[in-house]
Parts: C-alpha cells; structure tokens; sequence
C-alpha cells in the first residue's frame, strides 16, 4: 500500500472515530457536574454542534487541535511529508468550520469552541465552561 493511500484511510478512520472521543466526553461529564443539561450531536444544525444547550441557546463544538488547526498550539504541528495533502484537507476543515459557525451565528446561536488541549486538565476545563455560561446562568 503506498503512503498516500495509508494516510487517506487514517483520514477517513479519524471521521469515524469522531464520536464519543476522550475530549468529547471529558466536556460533557465537565457539564454534568455543573449541573448543565445538554443534547448530541445535534443533525437538525449546521455542522452538527458536538453538544447543544438548547436553554442558553449555546452550540459547543469539541475541537482536536490538530484536525482543526488551533492557533498557537502545540498539538497542531505541521506534518513532515505529503505536505500538499495536509495543507489541502487543513484548509478544508478550517473554512468548513468558519461556515458552520457563521451560519449558526445568523440562527442566533452563541457558538464556542472547547478546544482539545483544554479538556486535558478538569480543573481548567471547568473553568473556560464557567466563563461561558456565568453570564447566562446561576452558576
Ligand atoms: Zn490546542
């Protein structure tokens, strides 16, 4: 199998895997414990916001830093080879992300982004949950 062919099928793995990941379920356990009620995997949006506060009006997305390019990140480090293909399928991700946030934005939902990296510490992760729903919220 030559290399391209190995990397577009990781490719496509990575799509499949990309329910229930470790991030995913850290912020949602992280949700729990403030109390916050929430929906999957919401198909009825724009790109499937990974978790829906229908009561804040909140569409959470659970980024990997790498997929998705986060800014300033360790985890999103440029790859060595078949540079072209990443860039290519970098490129595509983030403007599709830019999309789906912007046509959520006009269905006035208030869009975030949990990025991996933030889910690694609990302590932390509550805290940037906290900052996002403290406005709107008892908490
Ligand atoms: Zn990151």
């Amino acid at each position: 199998m030559d290399r391209i062919s190995h990397e577009h099928r990781s490719w496509n793995m990575s799509k499949i895997r990309s329910r229930d990941t470790t991030p995913e379920i850290a912020v949602r356990s992280a949700l729990h414990s403030m109390g916050l009620r929430f929906r999957l995997h919401n198909i009825g949006l724009p790109g499937k916001p990974d978790i829906v506060l229908q009561r804040f009006h909140i569409a959470l997305f659970v980024h990997g830093c790498y997929w998705h390019r986060h800014p300033n990140c360790k985890y999103a480090y440029h790859p060595k080879s078949n540079i072209d293909f990443w860039s290519g399928k970098f490129s595509k991700n983030t403007k599709n992300d830019k999309v789906v946030r912007r046509s959520l934005r006009k269905m006035g939902w208030h869009v975030y982004v949990i990025w991996e990296c933030q889910t690694k510490d609990p302590d932390k992760l509550r805290l940037r949950l906290k900052r996002i729903f403290s406005p709107r919220s008892q908490l």
